[in-house]
């Protein structure tokens, strides 16, 4: 069975040595002391490697199965979804007037990267509830926030997102859910949703459908929209469970990876339904949880990719095959381990730059989201939306590339079953694609993210980088092996983004030809800026004499591999970029 151990002292390291989040003026990081946190992590931890990693093969294997009308869900996950429940994990950083914990979402991220690594089929269960609670939360009218929330807190009864319909994934404005209004200020729901994740089973009491539908009579397109709150088993006044609304699951999909996760064609039939927020502003209303979504996607990414690490690390330890080409160096058996060959330390080098990067990314990205939440900066909000795109695509494009080496490591091996890689490898590759496919992404990040508030925000990355370069340049050590190529990176993507102003303006298929390179180069260079970071406190450790030096010792040259090798790849993502759009758009449709 494939190994997880809970990256505790790495994440400590990100969140008290690099974050600094114990220092913060943030409300509520004045808890997040570095023993609080280490508790904190070392029970998620625990509850990840001994509850969540065992059933992970078992949900891949069983699948769910649609009995009667109702999903089942594989062996022992409804156990552990109430080991999950009665640990008050589910409501970790909700908002405590509906029975959650209040705590800064830099903590439940770090927790959350810990569950999805460990199984991501299931968690996905408690991920789409809390994305149905933030939405009803921020939108919903007090009396359906009261009658609601307490219990998706709790995941007494979980939620799900109703987007998708068989023909309109992307392009929402096509949808055709109809929503009729009834005397009594409720809805009558009626259409198809296809590809809902969770979307029933057997592990709560009820389902929060949160649809979008159009109200008949309301504008064309996308501002005709609106989000409802459809239960599945309606709610009385007084909170008690009463009869089964109009809605059943048509048929669950097959699908390439997440077996564990019921992914349902929905029918809605007349189901009763309560308006979410205000008419025909539905796509806003998800738009203002998307940060926190796409965050959450990101780390999936994130996730797979270090699992998948984690295995291919060891197996390179204990596998024999070949001879170091400089000689033996485990002379008295038969061959030397995969570990001491350039190429296999290649790989697992590409994927530990990548996932140690990108946890401090995804870390960084939600002290964000607690200064907006907290405070209302614009500026934080800014900079996240900003970086939304990249967090959201770079980590699951990388990520997914990451669990493929991490299967290149075993050889034939990884690509049986029984060695659990394929399943990080099929489990990651949806990421890539919901929450707005990665192309969605790019296009997010080039043709609105880029421009908005006149530039204000990418300009202000840039600042920053320039900041930081400036104020560190003192050890020429760093400036050589980090800062360096940092400003060559920065540089880089600024040079793409002049491109895209001035040539974008003249043709906009010349910027958006180069939307996923400029994604990456981004994705890259926001990596670069965390293994700097990462470098000055791993030296301030060593330089005091503080910690484990080998543990700071490997980081400096993760960071100096990623410096070197990975960070570089920004001059050929610009390359790409200043060729135009004819390389792409010369070629006519029916040539293809
Ligand atoms: C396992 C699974 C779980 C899912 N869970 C949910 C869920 O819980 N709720 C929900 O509502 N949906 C869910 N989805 C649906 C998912 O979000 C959509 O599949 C996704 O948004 C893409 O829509 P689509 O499949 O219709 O592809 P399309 O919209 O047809 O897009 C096809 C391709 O074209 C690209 N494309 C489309 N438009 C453009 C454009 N203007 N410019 C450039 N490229 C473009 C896309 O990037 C994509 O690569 C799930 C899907 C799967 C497979």
């Amino acid at each position: 069975m494939p190994i997880y151990n809970a990256p505790l002292n790495d994440l400590g390291f990100v969140l008290h040595e690099v974050l600094k989040v114990q220092d913060s003026a943030l409300p509520g990081y004045e808890d997040l002391t570095a023993d609080f946190t280490s508790a904190v992590l070392e029970e998620a931890g625990k509850l990840a490697r001994d509850v969540f990693a065992p059933l992970n093969e078992v949900g891949d294997r069983q699948g769910c199965v649609l009995e009667n009308g109702v999903v089942r869900t594989p062996e022992g996950f409804k156990a552990a979804f109430d080991t999950l429940r009665e640990g008050g994990w589910t409501g970790l950083d909700c908002d405590p007037d509906y029975g959650g914990q209040g705590m800064p979402h830099v903590l439940s991220t770090a927790v959350g990267e810990l569950s999805v690594a460990s199984n991501m089929a299931f968690n996905m269960y408690a991920g789409l509830t809390h994305g149905a609670y933030s939405a009803i939360h921020a939108h919903a009218s007090d009396a359906l926030k009261a009658k609601f929330l307490p219990k998706m807190v709790t995941c007494e009864w979980t939620g799900t997102m109703n987007l998708t319909e068989p023909h309109c994934g992307t392009d929402l404005g096509l949808l055709r859910t109809r929503a009729e209004p009834q005397d009594d200020g409720s809805y009558k729901i009626t259409g198809q949703k296809i590809f809902i994740s969770a979307g029933d089973h057997d592990m709560a009491d009820n389902v929060i459908h949160l649809v979008l539908a159009k109200i008949p009579g309301g504008p064309e397109g996308v501002k005709g929209i609106s989000l409802f709150i459809v239960p599945k088993i309606m709610v009385g006044d007084d909170g008690a469970l009463g009869a089964a609304n109009s809605l059943s699951v048509g048929k669950l999909e097959e699908k390439m990876g997440i077996h564990g996760n019921a992914t349902c064609v929905m029918n809605y039939d007349g189901a009763t339904g309560y308006l979410c927020g205000d008419a025909h502003k539905g796509l806003r209303a998800m738009f203002t949880m998307m940060n926190e979504a796409r965050l959450g996607v990101g780390l999936q990414g994130l996730g797979q990719a270090v699992v998948a690490y984690q295995n291919a690390a060891a197996y390179a330890q204990d596998r024999l095959q070949g001879r170091a080409v400089t000689g033996a160096e485990n002379p008295d058996g038969p061959a030397d381990p995969l570990i001491v060959h350039p190429d296999i330390r290649r790989m697992l080098l590409d994927q530990k730059a990548f996932v140690e990067g990108a946890r401090a990314f995804a870390l960084w990205g939600a002290t964000m989201l607690d200064d907006y939440k907290s405070t209302g900066s614009k500026d934080a909000d800014g900079m996240l939306s900003l970086l939304i795109p990249v967090i959201k695509g770079y980590l699951t494009d990388k990520g997914f590339d990451s669990a493929v080496k991490a299967q290149q490591v075993f050889g034939g091996h990884g690509y049986i079953e029984e060695q659990g890689m394929s399943q990080f490898v099929r489990d990651a590759r949806i990421a890539m694609i919901y929450e707005g496919a990665n192309g969605i992404q790019a296009l997010d990040l080039v043709g609105r993210k880029l421009a908005s508030d006149g530039g204000k925000h990418a300009m202000a990355f840039f600042e920053m980088v320039k900041d930081f370069l400036k104020d560190n340049a003192a050890d020429a050590e760093l400036k050589e092996q980090f800062l360096d190529p940092l400003k060559a990176g920065s540089k880089d993507l600024q040079a793409a983004m002049m491109y895209f102003m001035q040539a974008g303006m003249k043709d906009p298929n010349a910027a958006l030809a180069g939307s996923n390179d400029f994604m990456h180069m981004f994705g890259h260079v926001a990596l670069g800026l965390m293994w700097a970071r990462m470098a000055i406190a791993a030296k301030a450790a060593l330089d005091a004499g503080t910690g484990d030096a080998a543990f700071y010792k490997a980081k400096l040259a993760t960071g100096r591999y990623f410096m070197a090798r990975i960070l570089p790849e920004t001059q050929l993502n610009l390359a790409r970029i200043m060729s135009g759009a004819a390389p792409v758009m010369d070629l006519p449709a029916e040539a293809f």
